[in-house]
């Protein structure tokens, strides 16, 4: 069955040889798509019939977003410690251990009905693939609970063991480093695509650049794909390790050196910007245009988590890219579509080219630009088709 979506006053297809912009813009325009898949992109006025025809009257539709990094397994609510951290209050409620001791405690149900509420409330703002990371179990048996949950919202799922050493492996992070590469990563490869690591040398309870090697090389004989959580808290290793070990991946990348920039530059390695973490711990923004202008590829995520960054909202990270770090409203768009669709290394979605997924999110609005003009105004969603 076909479907003609139709009356769309500005199509963003991210089909670079459809004119002057990377975001290869077509006005006036109509996608027909069958059996889930992009069939048909031009002008309406030489669509073609299709079985169904949907008319979205003068709205914008750009490729759904992929978020490339979201933690969206764990029980908890950590509002008290961000309303302290924003009044500069004393507070000690736990912090990650205590979303740790939640998520460990929670039936599979609980945990259930949490990712699938984020995934829904994704949706509803226009965001059409996510990538969902462990790393709140912090056990065998919990990494592989949590992993095999999200197997069943998303494809794109990582085993981040190596998110923080837990308590009762304190000051032991060898001891734990070898249970992330043995036992728990033998348990979790089945039901992960990639493997993750909080690569953070200044961070007593994060990884070191060798212990984030070692993790990250055994998730690669493991069969995994690799991403790292590199360079947030301080300049250290792990944006040259992620592009060294070709990890599809660099997140965060908020404290770069130029060497840095140089490695991103001349490697496949995404950075991937997480600004809703920045504006959540009143924390300086990542040098986006220094990334961009060296040529480095660039994609923009929310992070979800109930920690630093309680956001699921793709369209206030585009926003806050432009506004905070001087990205242009179509180089923040590309970075939340085609960005994260080469940062998850899948060339059928981020784009509305022919053979794409059938991905796409529809505005109310005329233009692409009002994702950044109007900041905080739900304007985006994913076109539910039929069939
Ligand atoms: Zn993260």
């Amino acid at each position: 069955m076909s479907t003609l979506v139709t009356g769309i006053a500005e199509l963003v297809t991210n089909d670079p040889t459809r004119g002057e912009s990377p975001l290869g813009l077509i006005p006036d325009a109509a996608v027909v798509v069958a059996d889930g898949t992009v069939v048909w992109v031009g002008s309406a006025t030489q669509a073609p019939a299709a079985d169904i025809r949907i008319d979205v009257d003068g709205r914008a539709v750009v490729p759904g977003f992929v978020d490339s990094h979201a933690h969206l397994v764990f029980a908890g609510d950590r509002a008290a410690e961000f309303e302290a951290r924003m009044t500069g209050a004393r507070y000690d409620g736990g912090g990650i251990a205590s979303t740790v001791a939640a998520t460990r405690a929670a039936p599979d149900d609980l945990l259930r009905r949490g990712l699938a509420d984020l995934v829904a409330e994704m949706r509803r703002q226009g965001t059409t693939t996510v990538e969902v990371k462990s790393g709140y179990g912090l056990t065998v048996e919990d990494e592989a609970r949590c992993l095999r949950l999200a197997g069943e919202v998303t494809a794109e799922t990582t085993f981040l063991g190596a998110h923080v050493v837990p308590p009762e492996f304190a000051a032991r992070t060898d001891d734990y480093v070898a249970v992330v590469t043995g036992p728990m990563l033998d348990a979790c490869a089945p039901h992960a695509r990639w493997i993750d690591v909080f690569c953070e040398p200044a961070s007593a309870s994060a990884f070191d650049g060798d212990a984030s090697r070692t993790v990250l090389e055994a998730g690669r004989r493991a069969g995994l794909g690799l991403r790292v959580h590199a360079n947030q808290l301080s300049a250290g290793p792990g944006v040259r390790l992620a592009v060294e070990l070709d990890a599809a991946s660099a997140d965060h990348c908020t404290h770069l050196t130029g060497e840095d920039i140089d490695a991103l530059a001349g490697g496949s390695t995404v950075a991937t910007l997480l600004p809703g973490v920045e504006f959540s711990t009143r924390s300086p923004y990542p040098e986006a245009r220094r990334l961009l202008a060296a040529g480095a590829a660039v994609a923009l995520a929310t992070d979800c988590n109930p920690g630093s960054c309680f956001t699921s909202s793709m369209p206030f990270c585009i926003a806050l890219a432009v506004r905070e770090m001087g990205m242009t409203p179509a180089e923040a768009l590309w970075a939340a579509t085609a960005g994260g669709a080469a940062a998850l290394r899948r060339p059928d979605i981020g784009h509305l080219g022919v053979g794409a997924r059938a991905d796409l999110a529809v505005l109310e609005a005329p233009s692409y630009r009002h994702l950044a003009y109007r900041p905080g105004v739900p304007i985006a969603r994913a076109l539910d088709l039929p069939g």
